[in-house]
C-alpha cells in the first residue's frame, strides 16, 4: 500500500461520463473512525465519489483501497459498507423489521441471529416499538432513522451517507445530526458524509473535503477551513450561509 496507512485511500482517481470529467485525478485519505464530509456545490462530484466508494460506479482511472484492500472492481455487497441515501430507499411492502433484516438475509445470516441484530439496530435509533409498521406509516424522520438502522445492522466498519438529512425540516435535521454523531462515536464507525450544506459539514465532521469541479480544493478540520481557507473558492463557499 503506497504511503500512509489510511483506512480509505483514493489515489489519483478519475471518473468521466463521456467527455465530461466529473472527478479529476483526486487523492483522499481517511483514517479509521474518522467522520469526513464531502462538501461542495451541486455538480462538484460528491455523489460520484461516494458511488465509486460504494461500488455503484467504477472509476475510469486510479485506485481505491479500503482497509488495505483494493476495492474498485469489487461489487457493492463485497465492500462491507453501509449506505444511506437522501430518499431512504426502504422497501414499501416490507415491515420495518423486514427492511432492517434484509441486508442480513442477503448475507445468509440465520433467523435467530437476524432477529437479535434487528432488535439491537432498532434500539440504537430508539424505534423498537415501530418494528411491525410499513414505511408509509412512518414520518420522514422515522423513515430516515430506519434507513440508518439498516445501514449499520451488519456492523460495517464504514457508513456512506448521501445528503441523508436534506429532506427533513430544520429542527429534525439538527436533532438527527446529533444522533448520527452519537452513532458514529458509539460504534467507532468511519463515516463519509455528502452534503452541500456548509453548516452541517462544519458542525458534524472531524474533517471536511471541499470539492469544486471534481477536485478537492482543501481537506481540513472545520476550524482550519474557517481560519485558513487556502483558496478564494473555499473562502467564499465556507463564508456563505444557508
Ligand atoms: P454532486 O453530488 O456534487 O451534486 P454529482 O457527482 O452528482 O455531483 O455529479 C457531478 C457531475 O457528473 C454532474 O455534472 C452530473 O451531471 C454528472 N453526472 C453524474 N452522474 C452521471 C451519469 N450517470 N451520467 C452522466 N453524467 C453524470
Amino acid at each position: 500500500m503506497p504511503g500512509s496507512a489510511a483506512f480509505i485511500q483514493f489515489e489519483n482517481v478519475s471518473k468521466a461520463f463521456g467527455t465530461a470529467k466529473v472527478v479529476d485525478a483526486l487523492d483522499l485519505h481517511v483514517g479509521q473512525g474518522e467522520f469526513v464530509s464531502l462538501l461542495g456545490p451541486s455538480g462538484s462530484g460528491k455523489t460520484t465519489l461516494l458511488m465509486m466508494l460504494a461500488g455503484f460506479e467504477a472509476p475510469t482511472g486510479g485506485a481505491i483501497h479500503v482497509d488495505g484492500k483494493r476495492v474498485e472492481r469489487l461489487p457493492p455487497y463485497k465492500r462491507d459498507m453501509g449506505v444511506v441515501f437522501q430518499n431512504y430507499a426502504l422497501f414499501p411492502h416490507m415491515t420495518v423489521a423486514e427492511n432492517i433484516a434484509f441486508p442480513l438475509k442477503m448475507r445468509g445470516v440465520g433467523k435467530a441471529e437476524r432477529e437479535a441484530r434487528v432488535t439491537r439496530a432498532l434500539d440504537l435509533v430508539q424505534l423498537g416499538h415501530l418494528q411491525d409498521r410499513k414505511p408509509a406509516q412512518l414520518s420522514g424522520g422515522q423513515q430516515q432513522r430506519i434507513a440508518l438502522s439498516r445501514s449499520i445492522v451488519y456492523e460495517p466498519k464504514v457508513v456512506l451517507m448521501d445528503e441523508p438529512l436534506s429532506a427533513l425540516d430544520k429542527q429534525l435535521r439538527e436533532h438527527m445530526q446529533l444522533e448520527i454523531r452519537e452513532l458514529h462515536r458509539k460504534l467507532g464507525l468511519t463515516v463519509i458524509f455528502v452534503t452541500h450544506d456548509q453548516g452541517e459539514a462544519l458542525t458534524m465532521s472531524d474533517r471536511v473535503a471541499v470539492l469544486n469541479r471534481g477536485k478537492i480544493e482543501q481537506l481540513d478540520t472545520p476550524s482550519g477551513l474557517y481560519d485558513r481557507p487556502r483558496t478564494r473558492f473555499v473562502a467564499e463557499f465556507i463564508g456563505e450561509t444557508n
